[in-house]
């Protein structure tokens, strides 16, 4: 999109707002689905909590994805949305054998992860089909918050315990139609990746009446310049090979599946402030947005970087700032970053804004949280409002005293 185009959005709608290019979520999503294009069933089952606006899911859907989702409520919003419940994973982790069988009775495919849930499930619905969350224990790298594959993780079921799985299935008679493994957010070395993809491809060996294979996401975008991101088509051309050699070996077609997120959306998306106050102290410049970590939290959380341009002055002499948030805590958004010369009520705007971002968002110092616009065929579409007053107070019971 063009910052042209953005700062015309902000002038619309208003700041602070969310804005998502249909177009860069498509390309993100031919990317993949081209970089395993010689694998005859490839289903890309999209992360919902990257980005869980219906509008989106809907986006997803008319592209030909599926989706992954980790609630009942994700997979609510994808049923809404006109997803088939066959075409839904859903991986939880720690979730209560209740919510499990809820989405197993609406028929999206359950995903478990841990060997308790397994045996009870499987003791109750052996007739259900069945994917089992692997841990090969391989650190890919990444924020130790989004690492996930690591031995004392909490996601997944060991590698080590695989003759405990396999007793709980031949007791239980259950169905087992897929493996699965998600090894953490940073993919930057392929030949890790296909490492766990071989004990992945071991671990499947086990199991004869597999659908599928799905080998989870990690793909890396950059978020500033230099930053390396996932090489998807080396990953593709070597994966491919392997997989098709790996199908061959089984005996029986299978599906490569993949459920990314930040990959396909984490581009696509623009977050745009504008700038309250521009404060000067003896050390350094301020630029106090008219936002806070209630709206993104993920520079705080993860201490990721977004890379920040200013819209509205794109070509004044770059300055270093502070961009920090209105919350009444520390909520620095960037330290010392050059950035165009800033004017009060000159609009930022924040790359990488599409995955984790809005979907993380809250109402902490009662504020509310932003509009979102999808642009798409040259036209800006409002997908959310603003919120408003009245959202605030939804749900609260009001006592008289
Ligand atoms: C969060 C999550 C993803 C998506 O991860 P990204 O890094 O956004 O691609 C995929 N699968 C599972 C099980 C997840 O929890």
């Amino acid at each position: 999109m063009e910052t042209q185009q953005l700062l015309q959005i902000a002038n619309e709608f208003g700041a602070p707002i969310y804005v998502y290019d249909a177009h860069k979520i498509e390309s993100q999503y031919h990317r993949l689905t081209s970089a395993f294009s010689k694998v005859e069933k490839l289903r890309i089952n999209y992360a919902v909590k990257a980005l869980s606006n219906i509008s989106i899911l809907k986006l997803f859907k008319q592209l030909g994805s599926g989706l992954d989702t980790v609630s009942i409520q994700e997979v609510q919003l994808g049923l809404r949305a006109g997803f088939s419940p066959e075409s839904i994973i859903y991986t939880p982790n720690g979730v209560s054998m209740d919510e499990i069988e809820e989405v197993a009775a609406l028929g999206a495919q359950i995903n478990i992860d841990n060997l308790s849930i397994l045996e009870q499930f499987g003791a109750k619905h052996p007739k259900t089909p069945v994917c089992i969350r692997i841990n090969p224990h391989v650190m890919a790298g990444g924020n130790s918050n989004i690492s996930v594959g690591h031995i004392d993780s909490k996601f997944g079921i060991s590698i080590h315990q695989l003759p405990h799985i396999l007793r709980i299935v031949e007791n239980t008679g259950m169905h087992i139609n897929g493996i699965h493994m998600h090894t953490g957010s940073d993919i930057l070395d392929i030949e890790v990746f296909l490492y766990a993809a071989e004990i992945l491809f071991d671990t499947a060996k086990h199991f004869k009446e597999l659908d599928f294979i799905d080998f989870g996401s990690g793909f890396k975008v950059p978020y500033k310049k230099g930053d390396i991101e996932t090489n998807v088509e080396e990953l593709g051309r070597k994966l491919t090979k392997r997989f098709l050699a790996f199908e061959k070996e089984y005996g029986r077609e299978l599906t490569l599946a993949f459920e990314p997120g930040k990959f396909l959306v984490s581009e696509a998306g623009f977050f745009l402030a504008k700038v309250n106050v521009v404060k000067q102290t003896t050390s350094t410049v301020f630029a106090g947005i008219d936002s806070g970590f209630n709206h993104l939290i993920r520079p705080m959380f993860y201490g990721s970087e977004h890379y920040i341009e200013n819209i509205t002055h794109p070509k004044g002499k770059e300055r270093f700032y502070s961009v920090v948030g209105y919350i009444c805590e520390t909520d620095t958004f960037a330290t010392n970053r050059r950035i165009a010369e800033i004017k009060e009520g000159d609009i930022l705007s924040f790359r990488n804004a599409g995955a984790y971002c809005f979907s993380m968002s809250s109402n902490y110092n009662s504020r509310y949280k932003p509009a979102e616009v999808l642009w798409k065929d040259g036209k800006a579409h409002l997908i959310r409002q603003k919120e408003n007053f009245n959202d605030l107070l939804l749900n609260q019971i009001e006592l008289e005293f």
